[in-house]
Parts: structure tokens; C-alpha cells; sequence
């Protein structure tokens, strides 16, 4: 079982025009971080996706419709952008198997050293 979600983590209000109705206070570049987790850890992945949506009408501002200001803009916000470190988890799951693998491992040594 593997999930994989993308969190928004940062939204930014942008002054520019929408292209779809044209609305100078709609517009919102959100920043996705992609969050990944299964059974054994959950993980913050390196991967980032950006977002471009209109509050006032909506839809989402895809690139092929972004202006050269929208473009512009995206630029610079992503630079100030702070992705969150990437991380792994182990859950208690993984734990348990590592510890039984230990346990297992000593009982074999100890098996052995019984018929040496
Ligand atoms: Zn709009």
C-alpha cells in the first residue's frame, strides 16, 4: 500500500490579471510538496509542483495560458520558495521487522555455536 499526495505548502496571492475572466485580485500560485508514505515509512519527497488558480472564477490557470507578468511572477516567488527538507519516517512497523530480523540473526548464532 503506497499513497502519494501532493500538500500544498505555501499560497500566493499574485496581483496580476486572470486570463480567463480577467479579475486582478483572484489569482493564487500555490506551492505542492510531494508527501509519499506506505506502509513501512512516511517520506517528504523532494518534488515540487506549482499551481495556478483563480478564486474569483474558479479554474486553473494553466501555463500554456499564463501571461509573460504571470510568468514573471512565478519566476520570482519560486526563487523565494523554501521547499520543506526532505524527510523519511520510519514507522513502527519497519521497526518491528528490523527487530525481529536481529532477534532471529542471535537465535542462528546461538544454534550454531551449540553444535561447534
Ligand atoms: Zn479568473
Amino acid at each position: 500500500m503506497k499513497t502519494e499526495k501532493l500538500i500544498p505548502i505555501k499560497k500566493v496571492a499574485l496581483k496580476n490579471n486572470c486570463p480567463e475572466c480577467f479579475s486582478k485580485n483572484g489569482l493564487q500560485l500555490v506551492f505542492k510538496q510531494k508527501f509519499v508514505e506506505n506502509s513501512f515509512h512516511k517520506s517528504i519527497t523532494d518534488a515540487i509542483s506549482y499551481e495556478i488558480n483563480c478564486d474569483t472564477c474558479n479554474s486553473i490557470i494553466y501555463p500554456e495560458r499564463w501571461t509573460d507578468d504571470i510568468e514573471r511572477m512565478f519566476r520570482y516567488q519560486r526563487k523565494a520558495f523554501t521547499p520543506r527538507p526532505t524527510s523519511r519516517a520510519f514507522k513502527n512497523l519497519f521497526w518491528g521487522m528490523v527487530i525481529t530480523g536481529i532477534v532471529l540473526i542471535f537465535a542462528g548464532i546461538i544454534l550454531c555455536a551449540q553444535f561447534l
